[in-house]
This record gives structure tokens, sequence and C-alpha cells, in this order.
């Protein structure tokens, strides 16, 4: 039998998602990778599970949608597997920035010049350069292979048009990678970063891969429905860390006061959140925010950490 509290969500959960759908209207869908900007403004869904794999869905979730930003969390947590968490932290700071996540600004301004975190796109071209593997095909595949491994779904893969899309169109991505390779942080060819960097943000899931994925940073790297250690703690722990200081970009003090859980955003309009313990949640709602997240997301993961009282803080 489900649990109560699991019942009464998805008695909930429809009438949420439904009070949340005009929030999009003020947002925009992403078009600065044109692929993207086929996505549909007023879709919202979202997916919860808990630790007994008790689902509970409404609205579009079973939409298919690329994880941008979201894969960020998960390429740090392989990098760190990788490499150990002395090398990671010798080329990405551990710093908001308080800018947008493109921006390059503070590459310069601040020394040592090296990205002040693994979550915005600096850091995160950075983090999968330190991806370890004998080829830029093998790296990229054992990636895809990390992501099933968490998500349970051997089906998982990348989205060539969203990839060809952004490849084509990445310049700011391009210079980012170029300056932080003439700074000395960047080690490598630029290019094959580069690709390694764009296939990871265009694999496609739905709400069900995203809460499964967080389910296993909500258990601390375990795999609650497989019993299988598939994180060290201790990589969870930063990765957690990092989606409440930075997982929402430049918004995330703001989304630490409204929502009060880990949260990780991506340009597509998803949102990846947990509740320690207990949650995974996947959202997507393509119509972004000045801030270039889910306008509607947000406002439904409101919705729901203030009716079940969910805020870590
Ligand atoms: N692939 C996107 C980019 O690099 C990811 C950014 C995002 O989701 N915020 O621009």
């Amino acid at each position: 039998m489900a649990s109560v509290e699991i019942e009464d969500i998805r008695k909930q959960l429809p009438n949420w998602v439904k009070a949340s759908v005009p929030y999009a209207s003020s947002g925009k869908v992403a078009s600065y990778i044109p692929e993207l900007s086929k996505a549909p403004y007023d879709a919202l869904g979202i997916t919860l599970l808990n630790t007994n794999g008790e689902f509970a869905s409404a609205g579009s979730c079973e939409m298919n949608f690329t994880m941008q930003s979201i894969s960020k969390v998960f390429t740090l947590v392989l990098a760190l597997m990788d490499n150990g968490e002395e090398e990671v932290f010798s080329k990405v700071g551990m710093e908001p920035t308080g800018d947008n996540f493109n921006s390059m600004l503070k590459l310069e301004l601040v020394r040592p010049g090296i990205p002040f975190n693994p979550l915005i796109n600096a850091g995160a071209i950075t983090v999968s350069s330190l991806i370890h593997g004998s080829s830029q095909e093998e790296k990229s595949e054992r990636i895809l292979h990390f992501f099933k491994e968490l998500a349970g779904n051997d089906n998982l893969k990348c989205d060539t048009d969203v990839f060809r899309s952004e490849l084509d169109t990445g310049h700011l991505n391009r210079s980012i990678a170029y300056f932080l390779k003439g700074n000395g942080v960047l080690s490598g060819n630029v290019e094959e970063v580069l690709d390694i960097y764009f296939r990871h943000c265009s694999i496609v899931v739905n709400c069900a891969d995203l809460a499964r994925m967080s389910l296993v940073l909500a258990c601390d790297g375990t795999d609650p429905l497989t019993g299988k250690v598939l994180i060290p703690r201790r990589f969870v722990q930063i990765a957690k860390t990092f989606m409440t200081t930075c997982g929402m970009y430049n918004a995330s003090g703001e989304f630490a006061i409204q929502v009060g859980l880990p949260a990780k955003s991506g340009v597509s309009g998803g949102v990846l959140a947990l509740v320690p313990g207990r949650y995974g949640i996947g959202v997507v709602g393509p119509a972004l925010n000045d801030k270039g997240n889910s306008q509607a997301g947000v406002y439904l993961l409101e919705t729901l950490s203030r009716e079940v009282n969910w805020s870590m803080f």
C-alpha cells in the first residue's frame, strides 16, 4: 500500500500543476540553441519518486527534453570519482557567482582565473575536460553509461539534433573554453572538450528519469530501489551543496528561501530537485524566467514545498 504522504500528493498534484501552468506565459522558451525553441512553452510536468519506488506524476511528465545544465551535477560527480577532490578543485572553485550561467566576467576579474564553481558553463566545461577515457568517444560513452545507471534506464541517448544545434551556435561557450585554455585551466583539445560538454547537455530524459537520478542523490549515492552504491557519499554531499548554493544560477538564494531543497535547472526547462532521504523530483516547463529557470516549474516547486512543508531550512 502506498504511504499516506504520496497518496495525498497524488491527489493534489494535478491541481498544483494546473495552478502553475499560467505562469509559463510570462516566461520564454530558450532560443539561443535554435533546436530548443521548438518546445511547447506552456507544457508543465512533474514526477516524484520515493524510496519505496512509489511515483506521483502529473501534467506533461512523459515529455522528452534534454538535460542541459542538469547534466553538470552528474559530470561533476563522475569527475570527482575519476580524479578525486583535490585535483577537481585545483581547476574549479566552490563559490556562487551572482552572474549569468554563461558569463566570462569573473574569469578575468578574479585571480587565479579558474571558474567559480562547476555548475556555471565555465566550470562545467572544465569538468568535462577531466572525465577519464582514452578517446573523446570513450569519455562521452562513460558519461552516458553513468547517467543510464543513475536513471535505471538503459535507453537514454543523446539528441543529435540538439547537440548539432549547439555545436553550430555555441559561440559563447567556445570563447569561454578557449579563454580557459589560454589560462592553462583547460587541458586537451578544446573542440574535443566542447564536443563532450555539448553531448552530455543533449542527453534526453523525461521527468521519471530525473526523479530516479535525484533519488540516488537523496539517498546519499545508493539507489534505494536496487541497493546498489552508485556514488560515494562524500561526492553526493559535494553535489548537493553546489545544488543548494549554485544550482538555480543567480536565483539560488531566492530558491533556497522559497523552496529550500537542493535543485538544478537547465535551459530546456528541466529542474531536478530532491527531498533528502525521501524523494527524487523531476520537473519540466520549457518557458524560462529571466534567470534561466523554468518559470512555471519553479512556481510548482514553491507550491509543493509550502504545501508539504519540505524546506530543509
Ligand atoms: N548547453 C547549455 C549551454 O551551454 C546549458 C546551459 C544551461 O542549461 N543553462 O549553454
